[in-house]
């Protein structure tokens, strides 16, 4: 507290990551002003109402979920309005539906033993088969085909990534793999010999399902009741308007002496340039390179390799009380050309009046795809006959309308040798020495969800106020970017 006395933190973006930091900081007494682009706080995780035939729909931008790992704060901010949700999500795949991650009973039982005997054939030959020299950027193709086999990686993983990244698995970072760990599991072997303990022991079980092991049968989350923003605007009103700095156009970052001096700003009110003792960037990575004044010629084409993939999120409303009996589809066949659809009346009944509901599909895409170059009508008609395909939905009529909504930096493109490249930039980060990236934007991760967001906030918040010496991003290579921790 006594640190925080006279002391100002400039956050730019105001999305999960930043608003929480501005959060816990504010709370702390610092003088905390935050920099968004937007109209409003919360970045992905806001939520946003929709009218439709007179009808009041909820929608997120995308399908946020949240995990028990911070429960219990969430609950202090949303006291009863934190819905707690037992389900589990589904993969759609070669014309069937199963669980995912995949249960070994059910895909015997679906997909006969011959060919489940063949992928445990294929996975024992990847698995037994002496392993290459590791090289120094492995694919995730290399990985998954050792932990899991390459008919099961095949089938049942790689769609889904590919359609995420845009590039085939070979070309696609061996992090991914990592950062799914707690989600597909860390190998075929290791979901085996879970499942074994999950099945003997009742501790055990109680735990796997608390905890969302890839073995245990439904997943726990936790969801608002307003939608995934419910958080976000309760964050929001704790902070003065004075502290939010919304519609705002960053146009430089100018640094002189080692050191970030002030953050020139364009609002509706006109220019003004915002000093601060400590600025967090929140912002996309690449874009924070781009701000810097003066720039980092020797960073500029490093920068550039780190690029975005763009999400449509297409949005039904549909004349049906309910349409899916899981929180999630993933879609594992390539020729749909979205890759998740859910239901947002499955986390909370608000998000769609009675009698109705809504289905929000991801489509990711480049500029110049054929999906980014088709309008809101035609991609809708696409995704209402993937969804007939997969008898989600029975026909058209039942879709009374739609709408697109696009998110420009919604997944990081993990190419091989992505890690050097963030860490060049975090080098670059860490040279500037009042300044810190963080978050899923600011480190340039895909897999920084609302816990891990949670986490960098509170390590941030740790950092300044402890005023502790930043590490510099090469001595934290197994961590690469966190550079605080
Ligand atoms: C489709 C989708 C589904 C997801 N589902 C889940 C889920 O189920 N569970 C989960 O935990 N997480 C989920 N996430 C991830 C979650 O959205 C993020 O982890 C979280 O929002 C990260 O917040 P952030 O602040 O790091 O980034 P963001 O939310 O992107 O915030 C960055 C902020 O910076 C602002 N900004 C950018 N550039 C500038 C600029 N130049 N000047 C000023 N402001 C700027 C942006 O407007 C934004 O407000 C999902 C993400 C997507 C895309």
């Amino acid at each position: 507290m006594i640190m925080a006395a006279g002391k100002s933190v400039a956050i730019l973006g105001g999305g999960f990551t930043g608003l929480r930091l501005a959060y816990l900081l504010n709370q702390s007494g610092y003088n905390v002003t935050v920099i968004e682009k937007d109209n409003s706080l919360g970045g992905m995780c806001r939520t946003f109402e929709y009218q439709s035939n007179g009808d009041s729909y909820l929608f997120d931008y995308g399908p946020h979920l949240y995990f028990i790992k911070y429960a219990e704060e969430f609950r202090g901010l949303l006291g009863d309005d934190l819905i707690e949700l037992t389900s589990r999500f589904c993969m759609y795949t070669h014309g069937k539906r199963l669980s995912y991650p995949l249960r070994p009973l059910e895909l015997v039982r679906e997909i006969g033993p011959f060919r489940a005997a063949l992928y445990i054939a294929d996975f024992l030959y990847h698995r037994l088969r002496p392993r290459g020299k590791n090289s120094e950027h492995a694919s995730l193709e290399s990985v998954m085909t050792r932990r899991f086999g390459k008919k099961l990686f095949d089938v049942f993983y790689a769609p889904y990534i590919e359609k995420c990244c845009g590039l085939p698995a070979n070309e696609i970072t061996s992090m991914w793999a990592r950062e799914r760990e707690n989600v597909s599991g860390r190998s075929l072997m290791d979901n085996v010999r879970n499942k074994i303990r999950f099945l003997l022991h009742k501790t055990s079980r109680e735990h796997m399902a608390k905890w969302n092991s890839p073995v245990a049968k439904d997943i726990t989350a936790f969801y608002p009741r307003l939608g995934a923003g419910q958080i976000c605007s309760i964050m929001s009103k704790a902070l003065a308007p004075e502290q939010q700095l919304l519609n705002a156009r960053i146009t430089h970052v100018n640094c002189s002496d080692g050191k970030v001096s002030g953050i020139a700003v364009t609002t509706d009110e006109g220019p003004t340039v915002v000093v601060a003792d400590l600025y967090v960037s929140t912002i996309p990575l690449p874009e924070l390179f781009s701000l810097l004044n003066p720039a980092m010629p020797h960073l500029s084409e490093v920068a550039a390799r780190l690029t975005y993939r763009m999400v449509r999120l297409v949005c039904l409303i549909v004349d049906r009380e309910w349409a899916m009996d899981c929180l999630q589809i993933f879609s594992m066949d390539r020729k749909h050309a979205f890759k998740r659809v859910y239901e947002p009346k499955s986390m909370s009944d608000v998000m769609a009046p009675r009698g109705k509901t809504s289905l929000c599909l991801e489509v990711c895409c480049n500029d110049g795809d054929e999906t980014s170059s088709m309008n809101a009508e035609q991609l809708a008609a696409r995704c209402i006959s993937d969804l007939i395909d997969m008898e989600v939905l029975g026909s058209e009529s039942e879709v009374t309308d739609s709408f697109v909504v696009d998110i420009p930096h919604a997944y990081p493109v993990y190419h091989k040798g992505v890690e050097d490249d963030c860490l060049d930039l975090l080098e670059g980060v860490s040279s500037v020495r009042n300044l810190v990236s963080c978050g899923r934007q600011g480190l340039f991760r895909y897999h920084v969800m609302t816990a891990e967001a949670m986490d960098m906030a509170g390590s941030v918040s740790q950092f300044i106020e402890n005023d502790i010496e930043k590490v510099h991003a090469a001595d934290r290579e197994s961590e690469w970017g966190q550079l605080f921790f």
